[in-house]
């Protein structure tokens, strides 16, 4: 599937050509939406004039761009990995989000059901340990 051509970022930008992946919810986490929803130019005026970056409250998907991306530590998606260390913080039988985008999806292809169990934490413009905040409170 790694073609290089198909495989999408699940945490990509608020920019022409991405599409809408989740939508963060009150308690922190992300709501995946089953299917990503395409986005216009006045979707992105109107999300960009809030004072929170988009990244803050949507989840974008896009191509990966591989080493084009500050995240590519040169074999695969750094964020994937980081976020993995917290797996342990999050219910172990939890079902994965309903997600189409699983067979592209760059996160699910290197670590598999693991990454899709730590996504709904995963927000583009936040720390690492907010993550872990967040998971945390699942406990
Ligand atoms: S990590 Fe899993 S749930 Fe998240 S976007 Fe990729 S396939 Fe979907």
């Amino acid at each position: 599937m790694d073609d290089g051509q198909s495989v999408l970022c699940p945490s990509a930008r608020c920019k022409e050509g991405s599409q809408l992946l989740g939508v963060r919810q009150d308690d922190g986490t992300v709501a995946i939406l089953p299917t990503p929803l395409p986005i216009d130019a006045g979707f992105i005026q109107t999300v960009s004039a809030s004072k929170l970056k988009p990244e803050q409250r949507f989840r974008f998907t896009n191509k990966c761009v591989k080493d084009g991306c500050r995240q590519w530590n040169g074999e695969g998606c750094s964020v994937a990995d980081r976020v993995i260390q917290y797996l342990d913080k999050v219910d172990a039988s939890s079902s994965l989000p309903k997600c189409s985008i699983r067979p592209q999806c760059r996160w699910f292809l290197q670590r598999g059901g693991d990454a899709c169990k730590m996504c709904v934490f995963v927000i583009t413009e936040i720390t690492e340990e907010e993550v872990a905040q967040v998971a945390q409170r699942e406990t």
